[in-house]
């Protein structure tokens, strides 16, 4: 398996070249050049796996030159049932009205990005001794990246990490998770402005090639492809879990997933487990008033936002308004060449319009889309709450939200679970009032443990001086 990047400037790469990289040299992305073919009858071999092994079996083609041995033993370390506070890594739950929903925040930082960050910790340390390598990690987080990469990446041999995040944007659980970690290999830095201008920093720095190679910089954001390869695992599993017999019922639906979205990374990734054959009905987009997605996928012109029309919302971790990996689906939808032409429109016109490939997003490739905003998550909270009596977060809740609006007889809708509620404590004070569930004792420590993070202006040459002093 190789890997070219989006706009066509960068020789073919393996998965070991590629995994320590965020944008490719000449500013696209790096994306598989073919996809394993994932058939009825591997479905069926692989429904007695437990996650390690499915993810092994799942990531292994996509990763030639990792020995398969190797592979399974970072697999079995990652996806630990130690690790996580549910032994079955992604429990799947059936709620009313044909929705379920997928349990991906039982990892060390109750978010779903655990799932891959954690295959990353495993995989980076891996190739960096096999190549006698460092690597200063340069990340951008709205809250959950940061904190799933800095734990996972803790005391990983030859590996630092810089993590970017916007001032005062984040929930005090997320901040906590990053700024109580007290390691000299990795440092916080708290930028003036919002997500969209932390990324930008990141990808600024990446693209400089001399000052990227001189500090050995390496992404592990949405844009890494290894994290968007790990991500597909779980959209197996899921559909392999609903599959099955769900409460004494066998489940003959049609299985679609909903998916809270804002950087279009963990959708990029059940795209393309279902361009690889899983049986995907649908994927649903779920965005909240940062609505970019929705548009996109309603109209057919993306036309990403400036940080002035940024709303910051109660489901934070999707305040984005320039979806990073929708690069990925656009050169899939109109192949190599049709996009190396069509895609400069972008920064020439400022929006992409793509109006005449609107049926094949519906008929070909299974997207629809819908937005949540702030009464429909409090609702949406309120209402798995008293009927279920499960807390679900902000994120999931604009999922459900957006859930609602699409079901359909013979169709169950999985809504992915993309955080914990008690990361999101104050929208869920306010959905529940007395209801909501009292702050625990770990959650107590957390918060009670001391920061460390450094403020810095939203200027290139400020983080450059962070990355220039670690040496
Ligand atoms: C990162 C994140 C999202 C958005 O995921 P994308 O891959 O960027 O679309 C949604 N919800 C939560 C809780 C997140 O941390």
């Amino acid at each position: 398996m190789e890997y070219v990047s989006t706009r066509g400037g960068v020789q073919p790469a393996s998965f070991g070249e590629v995994l320590l990289d965020g944008a490719a040299s000449d500013g696209g992305l790096v994306v598989p050049t073919t996809l394993p073919v994932i058939d009825e009858e591997r479905l069926r071999e692989w429904r007695a796996l437990d996650y390690a092994d499915l993810a092994t079996a799942v990531i292994a083609p996509f990763a030639a030159d990792i020995p398969s041995d190797e592979l399974a033993a970072m697999t079995h370390r990652a996806y630990a049932p130690e690790a996580f506070d549910d032994e079955r890594i992604v429990p799947v739950t059936a709620l009313d009205g044909g929705i379920g929903l997928v349990g991906l925040s039982e990892g060390p930082t109750w978010a779903f990005k655990d799932l891959a960050m954690r295959f990353l910790g495993e995989a980076i340390p891996y190739r960096l001794a096999a190549t006698d390598r460092t690597l200063t990690v340069l990340g951008a987080t709205s809250g959950d990246t940061g904190s799933a990469a800095e734990h996972a990446f803790l005391g990983a041999h030859g590996v630092r990490v810089v993590m970017l995040s916007p001032q005062g944007r984040m929930s005090p659980v997320q901040r906590a998770q990053m700024f109580s970690i007290d390691d000299p290999a990795i440092r916080n830095l708290a930028v003036e402005g919002v997500f969209d201008d932390c990324q930008d920093l990141v990808k600024t720095i990446s693209a400089d090639t001399a000052f990227a190679t001189a500090h050995s910089i390496g992404a592990v954001n949405s844009i890494n492809v290894a994290r968007i390869i790990a991500q597909t695992v779980f959209y197996v599993w899921a559909w392999l879990r609903a599959t099955e017999e769900v409460d004494g019922r066998a489940a003959d639906e049609r299985i679609s997933f909903v998916v809270p979205s804002g950087n279009f990374g963990n959708v990029y990734a059940g795209h393309l487990a279902r361009r690889m054959g899983v049986p995907i009905h649908r994927l649903v987009v779920a965005t909240n008033e940062n609505d970019v997605l929705d548009e996109f996928f309603r109209t057919g012109v993306y036309a990403p936002r400036t940080r002035e029309h940024t709303h910051a919302t109660s489901s934070p971790s999707m305040d984005i308004s320039k979806a990073s990996n929708l690069e990925r689906f656009v050169w899939d939808l109109l192949g190599p060449e049709r996009f190396v032409e069509r895609w400069p429109e972008l920064a020439r016109e400022g929006r992409l319009d793509l109006r005449d490939e609107l049926p094949r997003l519906r008929e070909e490739f299974g997207f629809v889309s819908g937005s949540s905003d702030h009464a429909h998550r409090l609702d949406a909270i309120r209402d798995v709450y008293r009927t279920h009596g499960i807390v679900i977060d902000p994120h999931t809740a604009d999922g459900v939200s957006v859930a609602r609006t699409f079901t359909e007889p013979g169709e169950r809708l999985l809504v992915l679970e993309t955080a914990k509620a008690v990361k999101f404590p104050e929208t869920v004070a306010e959905a529940l009032g007395d209801d909501a569930p009292p702050v625990s004792d770990a959650v107590r420590a957390l918060l009670a443990l001391p920061q460390r993070v450094v403020d810095v202006p939203g200027d290139v040459d400020a983080i450059r001086a962070v990355i220039e002093e670690l040496d």
